[in-house]
């Protein structure tokens, strides 16, 4: 364990003092009887079939856990429709609640209720019908935060498609390397959106994709967004998404009944290897978790107006900002514009009267860093819960967020899960289990962890380890695959990385190192491979340093993120350390362009080289130290121990110099 684990654990230690929930709460929240923990150990896998229960299937599951080790299936016998399930049963019952209120950039509204969203997917799905698209089939969406994303990802569910979404903000290469990965039949793009105010075209991106791309699309739908702010012209086998659409305008098409196990839809993500890897959902096992941790654990309910700041770009807002929320019937409020101002959350609350809010760290520090006076004008009463996700929360931040955004015993979930695990797996029930602010919590119910060492041999509470899970879960994905590279779950290759068999069973690794205290509540530390986590993205170190290293000029760098989980770079250039006047834009832009907007660092400190091991390997850890402002401990091990004091004062003088 390394200095900067050590007092993070001492800091947590000293503040453990869990909080109850309020009794208010606990009195009307989905699940507030303390022996569901122990309900579920005694029958489990059985206990599951209460997540499945929020369900409607075409065929009851009669099996709960079937498959061989590790490739299980969930309610393997059982057959459904994820669309039927988030939209038309709810339309049988309340027509007119609504299912979508957006607002967009620049102030626009639009609301669906749950008849106006099955207008609205069954159009779309006859459209995708019409150009060939059919079950099991591929549809990439690279689309921003607007209705049609959802209501396309939906229109695939009906039809037993799989989509793809790929974040807006990815590049052209991203979009091509995911284009042929998943083998897409089908493209949903859009003109352009308004990027930091301005009409940025991403129509011209997804062209430049398609020219990379080596697949063979059907056709390519483009949604215009812009309007008359940005004309783009439409090729022969591009077709206008209004106009399709309208074209099957009243049109309702059936259902496909899907298995359990077959792919409700892929996503990409990041990593160690910095290749892209496609992690494959299921539509019986992922939509039961997904619906039932929404009501279990963020207590949402079909009264709720709910929003989850997450973009649908990413896993959070796949799970908890489309498909949990509107399995669950209740209204979902979508914002276009959340990502240029998070700051503005209090806003966004009092105008739509929102009662459960989800989102990252990351927001509530934009929040922080705002002040509390400049929440005061509003009125965040509506608020009955807050959600994490994405990245440790300091017990100060989770406080500050309780106390500003909530009434101060407002309950706060702190939800640990990941793309690969599709749903949330380590939280507190807010009805049931007290919070400590700083842990995520105990396993849910049915779900078993364990902290180990490198040997694969558990730790004591108290000891930092790695975090694993010794028992399957609805919500795990089927597969992954690179490129050409397909797995199943079970599959040598996934066996080697996600899972490992044990004289205990088979394991999955979370790539997450934690600490577990003697209450069994779970402490995260960060991840124990190359991947980053910036603004609730996840990225691999070393795509981040190649994009900066790709800039003229530069010969080496290395990234870390400091205690805040901002990212600093460490830059060495050509120069001897005197970096061009234009570097930091260079390295700026460049990252933008080959990662992602997220993965742009916070701070740039050139030096004249990177701490080094004997063997040559970069010291991330201690370069994390130093962003982190930690004691260094021995250096002595180095090849160059002089160059640590030098990138030291390089950055406190860095922090000190005025923008
Ligand atoms: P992603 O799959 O991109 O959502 O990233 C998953 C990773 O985010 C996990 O492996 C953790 O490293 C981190 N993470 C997610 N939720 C939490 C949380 N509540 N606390 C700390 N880290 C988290």
């Amino acid at each position: 364990m390394d200095e900067g684990e050590r007092s993070y654990l001492d800091a947590g230690a000293q503040r453990d003092d869990a909080i109850d929930p309020r009794t208010s709460f606990r009195e009307s929240a989905a699940v507030s009887d303390p022996t569901v923990y122990e309900r579920f150990t005694e029958t489990w896998p059985d206990a599951w079939r209460r997540a499945a229960a929020c369900l409607e299937w075409d065929r009851d599951p009669q099996t709960v856990l079937g498959g061989e080790p590790p490739a299980y299936e969930w309610f393997p016998d059982g057959r459904l429709n994820a669309a039927v399930n988030c939209v038309d049963r709810h339309v049988e019952t309340r027509p007119n609640q609504l299912a979508v209120r957006w607002v967009g950039r620049r102030g626009e509204q639009r609301s669906y209720t749950y008849a106006d969203l099955s207008r609205a997917v069954n159009a779309a799905a006859a459209g995708l019908r019409e150009l060939g698209v059919d079950a099991g089939d591929v549809v990439t969406l690279y689309l921003p935060m607007i209705p049609e994303l959802p209501v396309a990802m939906l229109a695939c569910a009906r039809l037993g498609a799989v989509h793809n979404v790929v974040f807006a903000g990815l590049s052209a290469e991203a979009l091509a390397a995911r284009l042929d990965a998943a083998d897409s039949t089908v493209l949903i793009t859009c003109d352009g959106y308004y990027r930091r105010g301005d009409a940025f075209n991403q129509k011209s991106r997804a062209d430049t994709a398609r020219v990379r791309s080596e697949v063979d699309l059907a056709a390519t739908v483009v949604v215009d967004r812009l309007g008359d702010a940005l004309e783009v012209s439409l090729g022969p086998d591009e077709v206008d998404y209004g106009a399709l659409c309208a074209s099957h305008e009243g049109t309702t098409v059936d259902p496909v009944t899907r298995r359990a196990t077959d792919r409700l839809f892929v996503m990409y993500t990041s990593g160690t290897t910095g290749q892209p890897t496609g992690v494959e959902h299921t539509t019986g096992g992922y939509l039961s978790h997904v619906a039932w941790t929404t009501r279990t654990v963020l207590d949402v309910r079909p009264t709720d107006t709910y929003f989850c700041a997450a973009d649908i770009g990413w896993v959070t807002g796949h799970s908890y900002g489309v498909y949990g929320p509107l399995a669950v019937g209740t209204t979902v409020l979508m914002d276009e514009g959340f990502s240029d101002t998070p700051d503005r959350i209090a806003e966004r609350i009092d105008r739509h009267d929102v009662t459960v809010f989800y989102t990252s760290p990351t927001t509530i520090r934009s929040l922080v860093k705002r002040g509390a006076a400049a929440l005061e004008e509003y009125d965040c009463s509506s608020i009955r819960l807050l959600g994490t996700v994405g990245e440790s929360i300091t017990p100060e931040t989770w406080h500050w967020y309780r106390d500003h955004v909530g009434d101060g015993e407002t309950p706060v979930v702190d939800t640990w899960w990941q793309t690969e695990t599709g749903a949330i797996l380590l939280a507190t029930l807010p009805g049931v289990t007290p919070m400590k602010p700083g842990a995520v919590g105990p396993p849910l119910p049915g779900i078993d962890a364990l902290v180990v060492d490198e040997d694969g041999d558990p730790v004591d509470p108290g000891e930092p380890g790695v975090l694993t899970l010794t028992a399957p879960w609805p919500g795990m994905c089927r597969g992954r695959h690179a490129g050409d590279d397909r797995t199943r779950t079970g599959d040598d290759r996934t066996r080697e990385t996600d899972w490992v068999e044990t004289d205990d069973g088979w394991r999955y690794r979370t790539g997450d190192r934690a600490v577990v205290d003697e209450d069994g509540y779970v402490r995260i530390l960060g991840r124990v491979d190359d991947v980053l986590k910036a603004s609730g993205t996840r990225f691999s170190v070393g795509t981040l340093e190649a994009a900066i290293v790709g800039v003229d000029g530069v010969v080496e760098a290395a990234a870390v993120t400091d205690d805040r989980g901002a990212i600093v770079a460490y830059v060495v250039t050509r120069s001897d350390g005197r970096p061009r006047a234009d570097h930091r834009e260079a390295i700026a832009a460049a990252v933008e362009t080959d990662v992602v907007a997220a993965a742009v660092p916070d701070q740039i400190v050139f030096t004249t080289d990177l701490p080094k091991t004997r063997s040559g390997k970069v010291m991330r850890r201690l370069l994390a130290d130093v962003a982190r402002d930690e004691a260094l401990g021995d250096v002595s091990a180095l090849r160059n121990p002089e160059i640590v004091g030098e990138i030291a004062s390089a950055v406190r003088e860095d922090a000190s110099t005025p923008e």
